[in-house]
């Protein structure tokens, strides 16, 4: 972790005792208190092996700038996310690397109403954290920590308020949930218990060296949970990543789906009931999402990548509806953040009342073939060859608020991307036909090649 740019996409993120020492908590829990300058902030904590003990130093830091402390214990995001807002806390920290794998760690800060962290936040406590400046109070000014005992029922009463509770409790649906041991294991099987929906579970003991599977729910990695459908005859499965803000979900017949089919569908039946209703969706998304919207004279907002963006979109605009592909959904209604657990409930809800199956409604859905690709490109020439992309390809008129998209008379398109991590620039080709996807990636990668070499 380096002091300038600590915060990435989703907070200070590095892996244990290497990058992020108890120290690098402590400390930035202490520019976090200053940056906030005392009243009542939220913790919590998800399943990893270091994450109680970051957690503790974290309230000491707190305490010590004057913050009053709130702890909510070992508990997925969302629930830091709600309790935020619910309390009208100035602020939240969660210790989670959401989906990272297990030796990894992070600080992850949240705003007051509950929202995520905005840059902005993240750049002021970055400086406080590289200036040592954070502020010891007094002794009589020290905060002091209490435990929250009430998020959870007023965390699952918002959720059900956004559902029609008694037509699902009619259903009895089977639900297999696959929580990949991590945190979401306390919320989305008793929510759907509420329900009454008849909840069977794998993986989920929670352990922080992720023994099921990889945290990241990806439909190549949910085999177990296909099969356990199957078996089970379950009406569909749910898989949540480390952290239980993102959701993937399987069919009744085991075929596990991207998250942008599953944003589809809850934007199909948000629009239904709020016609002409903005939705705000990251410039990666699906062709998919925009002919839904389109279909039903939604408006549709595109953002930068990443959630943070997306709420930022959706605050800017007074949308009550945003999501992306990998499988996170921020429904208004309940919280203009992530919740994996929320996700699950439209979904049943969804079912429900299409008295339809989940492979149905999936079916129904216009189908794209979908091409992700990358070509190597050192960090130093990205911004350079994003230049010479966008020169390139202006009689296209392309979009341009995060790498250069086009899209095409035929439905389909590309996008092609700087990745904010890697040292490669991301190629992702959608068109309806899988011929036309394949000429698409091969022309475009040869062109983002091609402008690495001529600038390298
Ligand atoms: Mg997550």
């Amino acid at each position: 972790v380096t002091e300038q740019n600590l915060f990435g996409t989703h907070g200070v993120r590095g892996i244990v005792n290497k990058d992020l020492t108890i120290e690098v908590v402590f400390n930035l829990s202490r520019a976090i208190g200053t940056f906030l300058n005392g009243g009542q902030v939220v913790t919590g904590y998800d399943g990893r092996i270091s994450s109680s003990a970051f957690q503790s130093v974290t309230m000491g830091g707190l305490a010590s700038t004057g913050c009053d402390v709130c702890d909510a214990g070992q508990v997925p995001t969302p629930m830091v996310n709600f309790l935020t807002r619910d309390l009208k806390a100035k602020g939240g920290v969660i210790i989670t690397a959401s989906h990272n794998p297990p030796e990894y760690n992070g600080v992850k800060f949240i705003s007051a109403g509950g929202i995520d962290g905005s840059e902005k936040e993240a750049r002021e406590i970055e400086r406080i954290y590289s200036a040592h400046s954070w502020k010891n109070r007094s002794w009589r000014q020290m905060g002091n920590v209490t435990k929250n005992t009430t998020g959870t029922r007023k965390y699952f009463d918002s959720i059900k308020k956004c559902v029609s509770v008694a037509s699902v409790q009619s259903r009895h649906l089977t639900v297999a949930v696959d929580p990949g041991n991590g945190v979401s294991v306390l919320t989305t099987p008793p929510l759907l218990s509420e329900l009454d929906c008849r909840v069977l579970t794998i993986n989920a003991n929670i352990d922080g060296t992720f023994p099921g599977r990889p945290s990241e729910p990806r439909p190549n990695t949910l085999g177990g949970l296909s099969k356990f459908v199957v078996a089970s005859k379950a009406d569909f499965g749910v898989a949540l990543d480390g952290d239980g803000d993102r959701a993937v979900f399987v069919d009744e017949k085991g075929k596990a789906h991207w998250g942008d089919k599953t944003f589809a569908l809850i934007i199909e039946d948000y629009l239904s009931t709020r016609p002409g209703a903005t939705i705000v969706t990251p410039i990666s998304s699906s062709k998919l999402i925009k002919d839904i919207i389109d279909a039903r004279n939604g408006k549709i907002v595109w953002t930068k990548i990443g959630s943070v963006s997306i709420s930022q979109g959706m605050l800017k605009t007074g949308s009550e509806l945003g999501g992306e592909d990998n499988g996170g959904v921020l429904y208004g209604p309940h919280m203009i953040t992530r919740d994996g657990t929320m996700t699950t409930a439209l979904i049943a809800n969804i079912i429900t009342k299409t008295k339809q199956s989940l492979s149905t409604l999936m079916a129904a859905l216009p189908a794209y073939h979908i091409i992700k690709d990358s070509v190597p490109c050192p960090n130093s020439l990205k911004k350079r060859v994003l230049d010479l992309l966008r020169e390139r390809t202006r009689k296209y008129n392309p979009e341009t608020i995060d790498g250069v998209k086009i899209w095409f008379k035929d439905e389909s398109s590309i996008l092609m991307r700087p990745s904010g991590t890697e040292p490669i620039f991301r190629i992702f080709t959608e068109a309806k036909f899988a011929h036309t996807a394949k000429k698409l990636a091969d022309q475009y990668r040869a062109m983002v090649a091609e402008e690495v070499k001529s600038t390298g």
